[in-house]
């Protein structure tokens, strides 16, 4: 991509109303563009981050079975109430048609999924069942203020499990906790997960993933030898308390986010949409079933939380929106174009994915900072000084290095 050509430039000035590192950093560098408080657009390269996000957790859901669909975010009243939803579910966007027909906007889908699967699943020989969708979700926040961590709309991986008996979805738990641990080492993320109850409405165990970072909203206790981790306002535990789970290490304190979570649903919303199949005995049973969230657009925040300095982002090789940026220097001198312009298309066949600042009227320190910023994770330079080579350097090193073509390939593909 020539950057001359990129919509969505970087501003030398930082918005005014940012209050969040991830709303100034993405909103600067050129990736979002607030509409208003918590619904947000994403540009040409933000909406390249989002999508390799999406694509990391699609690849790891396809690797456990899970099979994606696409539903609608547009939900009649009715599914809503079977479910008590439409009451007690303070943050659901509601909506009135010109007949005066209402709607919710989905903030999770047990009310479309849960009456999909009726009568397409017959007995516990059908299950599991793990049906999966990467979406647009809707929450009426009062307060939206974190930038692209806790929005109004936001756009979320949900899965959906279906289980013939609670040994089958712990089974299926345990799996789905492996990759989603695996999901955000990928993409430059420790996560712990912490137990907690299903929030007093039912007395199912519910598990969050907290990705330790300065910017978390909640305080924690974990421990490094095992993923125990705890919310610090509910946990009787404090720092230097010995791990309960693993007793080898003692108990550290950190900030973190959560970027996933897990709900055991129980039998509820077979129950409520009146699914049942044969079991393994012959008897009639509900399904069990579970919900697995994660935030995509959501984890995009955070990475930009943890991994920034006072220039700029540094993405994680996974989430970056192009592996290189190649920087031309002195592209009013023909020779040096028509070399730069070289190594940018031997580099894009040789499918590397490459940001290109081709600008000729901008000056070297300017493109450095605009670099800088953007935070791709490796900066090519071409110019009069570096000859039949090009310097190579990491976003996040001092150190520059002269390389020949092939070498700069062979790094992508290490
Ligand atoms: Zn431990």
């Amino acid at each position: 991509m020539k950057y001359s050509k990129l919509f969505g430039k970087t501003l030398r000035q930082p918005p005014k109303d940012a209050t969040t590192v991830n709303h100034r950093l993405l909103t600067q560098a050129g990736y979002v563009e607030q509409l208003m408080a918590g619904v947000y657009t994403y540009l040409p390269l933000g909406l390249r981050v989002l999508t390799n996000i999406a694509r990391v957790v699609r690849e790891e859901m396809n690797l456990i079975d899970a099979q994606e669909i696409l539903m609608p975010t547009l939900h009649p009243k009715a599914n809503w109430e079977i479910t008590k939803g439409w009451s007690n579910i303070d943050v659901l966007f509601k909506l009135k048609s010109r007949t005066d027909k209402e709607y919710a906007l989905g903030q999770s889908e047990e009310e479309v999924v849960t009456p999909l699967v009726k009568g397409r699943i017959s007995t516990y020989k059908d299950l599991p069942l793990c049906l999966y969708q990467i979406h647009w979700k809707y929450r009426d926040e009062l307060r939206a203020k974190s930038g692209i961590l806790r929005g109004r709309e936001f756009f979320m991986k949900d899965l959906y499990s279906f289980h013939d008996t609670q040994e089958d979805f712990q089974r299926f738990y345990e799996i789905a906790k492996k990759t989603y641990l695996k999901i955000f080492k990928r993409l430059g993320l420790t996560a712990k997960v912490t137990e907690a109850s299903g929030g007093g409405f039912s007395e199912k165990i519910s598990y969050e993933f907290i990705v330790l970072t300065d910017a978390g909203e909640d305080t924690i206790l974990y421990c490094d030898s095992c993923d125990f981790c705890v919310n610090v306002d509910i946990a009787k535990l404090k720092l230097g308390d010995l791990c309960a789970s693993c007793k080898k290490s003692k108990l550290k304190q950190a900030k973190g986010s959560e970027v996933g979570n897990v709900f055991d649903l129980g039998q509820k919303y077979c129950k409520d949409f009146d699914i049942t199949i044969t079991g393994r005995d012959g008897e009639k049973i509900h399904p069990i079933m579970g919900c697995y969230g994660i935030g995509i657009s959501r984890i995009m925040g955070v990475i930009v939380e943890k991994y920034n300095d006072k220039n700029g982002i540094l993405w994680p090789k996974e989430a970056t929106p192009y592996q290189m940026h190649l920087v031309g220097i002195g592209l009013d001198n023909k020779d040096i174009l028509s070399k730069t312009h070289e190594t940018y298309r031997k580099l894009q066949n040789k499918n590397v994915e490459i940001l290109y600042d081709d600008r000729v009227d901008v000056s070297p320190g300017e493109k450095f900072a605009d670099a800088d910023l953007i935070g791709i994770p490796v900066r090519l330079v071409v110019s009069k000084k570096t000859g039949d080579k090009i310097e190579y350097k990491e976003r996040d090193k001092e150190k520059t290095e002269m390389l020949s073509l092939e070498e700069v390939v062979k790094k992508v593909h290490v």
